[in-house]
């Protein structure tokens, strides 16, 4: 990934936050095309995998759960309220939690906005960003802990 051109400058340095984020090819792009399917809204979904302990997950993704976009809008994101209990309802079910929520961003770059670091309201969570911005989807993804955030490095494995 060094040299990305369209990494974010201040990120070229980057030291990635633990765990790595870790998904199928077939999961990314499935997250990818609920993002296309959900233009010209933001998209979201929830990720499902096993906690390292009570608060921090493994970083391996065992489901994903596309959700509805409560908001309908192409600059914001609320994960509809249903699907967000069935999502964990169905996580808890395979012995594992939510560990993250991906979300797109149709004309900007796959970096959490203000809004977003505002939100972000569980420490233990990655989040993840699908940016439509370019023909190429980028997706990356983030820890968002007391306002700061720390890139995380995605692994398809
Ligand atoms: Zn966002």
């Amino acid at each position: 990934m060094a040299g990305d051109p369209r990494r974010p400058a201040h990120l070229s340095a980057v030291s990635f936050a633990e765990p790595a984020l870790r998904l199928t090819a077939a999961q990314h792009q499935a997250i990818v095309a609920h993002c296309f399917d959900g233009l010209p809204d933001e998209a979201c979904g929830l990720l499902g995998g096993p906690l390292a302990d009570e608060l921090e997950p493994e970083g391996i993704v065992t489901s994903i759960f596309p959700c509805r976009n409560a908001d309908a809008s192409a600059r914001t994101y609320t994960v509809d309220s249903r699907d967000l209990i069935k999502a964990m309802r169905a996580a808890e079910s395979e012995g594992g939690d939510l560990i993250g929520v991906w979300h797109s961003h149709t004309h900007t770059d796959a970096y959490p906005s203000d809004t977003d670091v505002r939100q972000a309201a569980e420490p233990g969570w990655i989040y993840m960003i699908v940016s439509l911005k370019h023909p190429e989807p980028v997706t990356r993804a983030y820890r968002i802990r007391d306002g700061e955030i720390t890139e995380v490095e995605i692994q398809i494995v």
